[in-house]
């Protein structure tokens, strides 16, 4: 079911895609409720996607649609993978573009996870 103001979920997107194996990703991690991968373009030392098994657009209808277990799976997903990589000592960002003004080009979930060196101040544009 849609939500509101957003666009419907394309069955198509290039995660869509990876998810069915159609066609390929260099997979670090993956159990029933997430899906992780290294990024093509690679914006820092490790950066890794994590991504929910199951199609949703962005945060918002992820949050107001997917189950308690599958929010918290890919939560706890994220901060498992972080720990496989051994980032807990030195630190990781986790970001998540939601539409237009945050630049979301695929319109799958994806939690980007950073880290490998000083990854500066938050914003590209931050006073
Ligand atoms: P967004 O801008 O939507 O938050 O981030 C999309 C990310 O997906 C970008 O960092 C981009 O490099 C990555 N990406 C786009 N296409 C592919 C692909 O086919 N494979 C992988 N592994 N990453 C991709």
């Amino acid at each position: 079911m849609p939500v509101p103001g957003l666009a419907p979920y394309d069955p198509n997107n290039i995660f869509a895609r990876i998810l069915r194996a159609e066609i390929p990703c260099r997979k670090v991690f993956e159990n029933q409720h997430a899906l992780a991968f290294h990024d093509i373009n690679p914006q820092a030392p490790t950066h890794i996607l994590v991504i929910p098994k199951n199609p949703y657009v962005s945060i918002a209808d992820f949050t107001a649609l997917a189950s308690d277990a599958e929010i918290a799976g890919l939560l706890r997903a994220l901060t498992h993978i972080a720990r496989l990589l051994n980032l807990d000592t030195t630190g990781y960002r986790i970001l998540a573009n939601m539409g237009h003004h945050a630049g979301q080009e695929v319109p799958h979930l994806h939690f980007h996870l950073f880290a490998g060196h000083n990854l500066g101040p938050m914003l590209a544009n931050a006073g």
